[in-house]
């Protein structure tokens, strides 16, 4: 099956058990200032998770786009790519665990047409210690879907990973982990602060068959990495609410939280072990003819290649541009590591005469259009994008060679030579010891290059995990009024410049906010100063902040700001400042907001920091609240 078909039919099958088809949010956060990327399904359905009324009901379900920039150096193997679908479907305080595992048991056999035999559960195993119990309830729905298939399921409880999972499978089909199956924000149930959420987790793994198990003999479990089990679904049930003594009591409202990955269920659906035949069977197809060269002899470049440059598409139609910072320089980062790869297919001594990365984004538009129409309308600024950065980068790669050269005319190269080609060039290390092998330099001092580049890498992985320890949303006081400060903002612009000014993209933090609008000038100090004037005017005025709920229809009519490209749901939320009737500002948006205006000034008066261009006819401006 191919990635619409199964997308498709997993839609469709939660449709008809009443859940709303709610679209993918983008894969930039709004206004969460704590998270550079969307990771999981999860993520945009936070605040709805912890109580919020979501518009189009208590049972949901989407193909949520989703990227991890953890995963980055994971590509290459089977099962990993930075950009996949994650498949999801929620109870908010509906259904719970009767539904949900014999729902998707139904999805894979039925549906899918998987053979139940290939089929393996893990459940959470209890911490006895604080008194969380085993997942019974779980165990005895799984019991029930396996031996309706004929199948006699064993439970085997494995513990922890100090208790050692060495027991391996002892014949079980449902296998109990304390570790692996629990789900908070916090992590482990002992780590959770008070008042926080969490509860038992059951994952779905498919068994490619035990000739993978050689590496562990009798050791091998389901989530073991040798290969022979992958995971394809995690349904998560948030049972429990953490309380001030350390105990854990029953949430009043139960949710279920599930997360599946598309390209994996995809993948089995042909008993592939791999991700990559299948979900990016067009992109490998391509290479292939490109190049000249064979996937399975070239399989980690292939799939470094088709991965990164499908993360980068999406990223670029999101309104992500590479950068140094940021989103932007994952966007750079996978685009030279795809460059690279590729131009390791055709053999370094070639480079300058490799094909175009930006090549392959046709393909992937075309594949994807019909479900992400936002990539079709903006093929063409996407491609410009790719062909600008791969252009820059080729003449980076030709000055790194030129220094090369240098250092090699002066007959040797130093760690700090070699350093310095890799940080400030981007050349790769291969490339370099390879060149200066073949040009009589047989000594490079590696080890002294890995502990400055050890140095360096320390010192940026500090810098970005700052930006990873988030998750939920950022509703912190000044966030929330500088958000607000925004849709203020997007309007005095419109009255300034005219209705045609619409929003191109935003990014909010504690500090500041910033909007890119679509203006072919640069804004005269009268504009900026009459922007200024009518927002800190509107704050002043004290305009209440108002949330309604409205069919997507029925905002459209009113008038609303949305962003361009934008997939909104059948019901929408739209926030208006002023009433409704009379609004100064209308937009679709899912908050937080201040409830009135005049709660901004406890921040201070509006200001524009800065108003400039980020691309043709698109110009951006950073302002505070001080
Ligand atoms: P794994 O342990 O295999 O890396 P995970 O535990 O990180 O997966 P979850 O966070 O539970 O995965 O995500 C839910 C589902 O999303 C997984 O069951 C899997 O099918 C899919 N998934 C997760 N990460 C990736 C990835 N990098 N590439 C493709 N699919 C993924
Ligand atoms: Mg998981």
């Amino acid at each position: 099956m191919t990635l619409s078909e199964v997308r498709s039919k997993y839609l469709e099958f939660f449709k008809a058990k009443g859940h709303a088809i709610i679209p993918s949010a983008p894969l930039v956060p709004e206004n969460d200032p704590t998270t550079l990327f969307t990771g999981s399904g999860m993520q945009p359905l936070v605040p709805y998770l912890l109580g919020q009324p979501h518009p189009s009901g208590t049972r949901l379900t989407d193909s949520q786009k989703s990227f991890r920039s953890m995963d980055i150096e994971e590509v290459g193997d089977n099962r990993h790519t930075t950009f996949f679908e994650m498949l999801g479907n929620w109870s908010l305080g509906d259904y719970f665990k009767q539904e949900q595992l014999p729902w998707f048991f139904e999805f894979l056999v039925k549906e899918i047409g998987l053979d139940p035999n290939r089929l393996y559960v893990t459940v959470f195993d209890g911490a006895q210690d604080i008194g969380v119990p085993r997942d019974e309830e779980s165990i005895d729905i799984w019991k029930k879907l396996f031996s309706d298939q004929g199948i006699e399921a064993e439970f085997v409880s494995l513990g922890s990973e100090e208790a050692g999972y060495q027991k391996g499978m002892q014949g079980g089909r449902i296998f109990g982990y304390t570790d692996k199956n629990w789900w908070s924000r916090a992590g482990a149930p002992h780590k959770m602060p008070a008042g926080e959420p969490g509860g038992p987790d059951s994952e779905v793994f498919y068994d490619f068959g035990i000739e993978h198990d050689i590496a562990w003999g009798p050791e091998c479990h389901p989530n073991c990495d040798c290969g022979r089990f992958l995971e394809i679904g995690n349904s998560v049930f948030m049972q429990y609410i953490k309380q001030e003594d350390g105990t854990f009591a029953l949430l009043p409202k139960q949710n279920v939280d599930f997360g599946g990955g598309l390209e994996r269920i995809a993948a089995v659906s042909e008993g592939s072990d791999d991700v990559f035949t299948v979900a990016h069977r067009s992109i490998i197809a391509q290479l292939e003819q490109s190049t000249g060269k064979k996937y399975a002899e070239n399989t980690r470049a292939f799939r470094i290649i088709a991965d990164h440059i499908k993360a980068a598409v999406f990223l670029i139609s999101d309104g992500v541009r590479p950068d140094n910072k940021d989103q932007g320089y994952f966007v750079r980062r996978l685009l030279r590591r795809a460059i690279r790869a590729l131009q390791k297919i055709e053999g370094a001594r070639e480079r300058g005469a490799f094909t175009s990365v930006a090549a392959l984004i046709g393909g992937i538009v075309e594949e994807y259009k019909g479900q992400y129409p936002e990539l079709h309308a903006k093929q063409k600024e996407i491609e410009e994008q790719v062909t600008e950065e791969e252009t820059r980068f080729r003449i980076t790669l030709d000055r790194g060679a030129k220094e090369l050269e240098r250092f090699i005319g002066q007959g040797s190269l130093t760690a700090q030579d070699a350093f310095q080609l890799v940080t400030t060039f981007g050349f790769p290390l291969e490339l370099i010891l390879e060149e200066a092998g073949e040009r009589g330099i047989k000594q490079v001092d590696i080890v002294g290059f890995k502990e400055l580049l050890k140095g360096h890498q320390d010192l940026s992985r500090a810098g970005s995990e700052q930006k990873f320890k988030g998750g939920l949303a950022d509703t912190s006081e000044k966030t929330v009024r500088l958000h607000t400060a925004h849709h203020l903002l997007l309007k005095a612009l419109q009255t300034v410049l005219g209705p045609e000014v619409h929003q191109r993209g935003s990014n909010i933090t504690g500090e500041r906010l910033r909007i890119d609008f679509n203006w072919g000038a640069k804004m005269t100090d009268e504009q900026k100063k009459e922007v200024e004037r009518i927002v800190n005017e509107k704050i002043k005025e004290d305009l209440p902040v108002v949330r309604t709920e409205m069919d997507k229809e029925e905002a459209e009519k009113l008038g609303a700001e949305h962003e361009f490209g934008a997939k909104y749901p059948d019901r929408v939320s739209v926030y208006s400042i002023g009433p409704l009737e009379s609004a100064f500002s209308l937009e679709f948006c899912g908050g937080p907001h201040v409830e009135h205006t005049a709660q901004l000034s406890e921040s201070g008066v509006f200001r524009i920091l800065k108003e400039e261009a980020v691309a043709q006819g698109v110009r951006r401006i950073k302002a505070v609240l001080e």
